[in-house]
């Protein structure tokens, strides 16, 4: 469920006419809404209000810092998986102590820069970052919390680019090499604290089968890492669960919340989570306007001023986004069109082979389900400045990121023989 919608014939963000936003800062612009945001959250963390948990919002679905401290403000945490991210969340206003750190490729003074902090906890992807982690900790004087991230072979059946928990993908440790490198860890790493096992198979799943799978493997994981003597405290089981973007019928968080508890009985854990898509996914759209209309060989095509650098998920995944216009169209036809941007790429789409009512230069559309991996994902390619950001709390708005410059485009670089 999300705020916007049509109120007459203009469409709205929350109470908000796109039209105001879009002349009001230009297009393209990205429009996140506060309330929906709020609602997904507190509807996945309620759905674990009988247990003990903590839910760490996945920062790189959308790490704008308004986004980021309107979920703190809820009491999330956050996942993150840079320096980078790990700075915009205390910039948020993140506690440390609610931040986990994730991903396969950490440098030394990222590590150094999260001990430093005392975040919760380190998910460990391999045994050459566990004992570094515990070589920076020991320099600096100080211990580190981590997990490993085990890889449970589960299929999460979603796009192959987005798959993370089989056996072939780079991520995690394999269950039987994590048992050897917990109980390795625990006799030689002495500047670790083995608090948790974590786990993250993948993003957009729409079954909670894998789900359970995952939590099945892992919990017999701790069982047995329990009488090795290392006293698991939490069990982080990632992100991904999906959202409907086009016909999708994933499982409601309070479904899914009921399925992970019944298997998390008996383990004695804290569950962590990071929810990322969930949350932001439908709690943004993307506004931009038509610049040209034109057919080439019985096709016809809407050129709008958005484009794969703004919204890369249409190229990169094939993924379906549906797209209104932000005047209700007065009749019901439509045509068939491939929606496209200006970028010198016959990958740049938004939308192909798309029903669509008739549109015209100048016209307003809203690109909807872009609150997640838009804007985190977009870039300056074709030197074109990145979207303004925009958030909406019922009859108000900001803008919480300006549009980029030209002067942005070529900061920090020189010509060749200048001093
Ligand atoms: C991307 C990612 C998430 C968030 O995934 P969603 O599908 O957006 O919920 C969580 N944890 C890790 C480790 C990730 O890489």
């Amino acid at each position: 469920m999300h705020f916007f919608d049509y109120r007459g014939n203009r469409f709205y963000a929350e109470g908000v006419a796109v039209e105001k936003i879009a002349s009001d800062v230009g297009t393209p612009c990205y429009v996140y809404s506060a309330k929906t945001l709020v609602r997904h959250y507190r509807a996945f963390d309620g759905a674990f209000s009988g247990v003990p948990h903590l839910v760490c919002y996945s920062a790189k679905a959308n790490s704008n810092i308004s986004v980021l401290n309107t979920l703190i403000k809820e009491g999330s945490g956050v996942d993150i998986v840079s320096g980078g991210e790990l700075y915009r969340a205390l910039k948020a206003g993140a506690e440390p102590k609610r931040i986990v750190y994730s991903g396969v490729g950490k440098r030394e003074e990222e590590i150094e820069y999260a001990i430093s902090k005392g975040i919760l906890m380190f998910n460990v992807e391999s045994p050459e970052e566990l004992r570094l982690i515990n070589r920076t900790a020991k320099r600096t004087g100080k211990r580190a919390p981590v997990a490993i991230r085990v890889n449970p072979d589960v299929d999460p059946k979603t796009h192959p680019y987005i798959s993370t928990g089989l056996r072939q993908n780079k991520f995690g440790i394999e269950s039987g090499q994590a048992l050897k490198e917990y109980v390795y860890a625990k006799r030689y790493l002495k500047n670790l604290d083995l608090v948790g096992v974590d786990c993250h198979i993948g993003s957009q799943i729409t079954q909670l089968s894998p789900f359970v799978d995952a939590m099945k493997k892992t919990g017999r994981l701790i069982a047995t890492l329990r009488n090795e003597g290392i006293d698991i405290r939490y069990l982080d089981m990632g992100g991904g669960l999906g959202i409907t973007y086009s016909e999708e019928a994933p499982p409601h968080p309070g479904k899914y919340g009921r399925e992970v508890i019944r298997e998390a009985e008996g383990l004695g854990v804290t569950l962590i989570f990071e929810p990322g898509r969930v949350i932001a996914g439908n709690a943004g759209i993307l506004l931009a306007r038509v610049l040209y209309t034109k057919e080439n060989g019985g096709k016809r095509f809407v050129i709008i001023d958005a484009a794969m650098n703004d919204l890369a998920r249409p190229s990169l995944y094939g993924s379906y986004h549906a797209i209104k216009a932000a005047r209700k169209p007065k009749t019901g036809e439509e045509f068939e069109v491939d929606v496209v941007g200006p970028i010198c790429e016959s990958g740049d789409f938004l939308a192909r082979s798309r029903e669509l009512p008739p549109l015209k230069s100048g016209d307003l559309l809203a690109i909807m389900s872009t609150g997640a991996y838009g804007f985190t994902m977009s870039s300056n390619y074709n030197s074109r400045p990145r979207a303004a950001e925009v958030m909406v709390d019922g009859d108000e708005y900001s803008v919480v990121r300006e549009r980029e410059t030209y002067r942005d485009l070529v900061r920090g670089e020189k010509l060749k023989y200048s001093t």
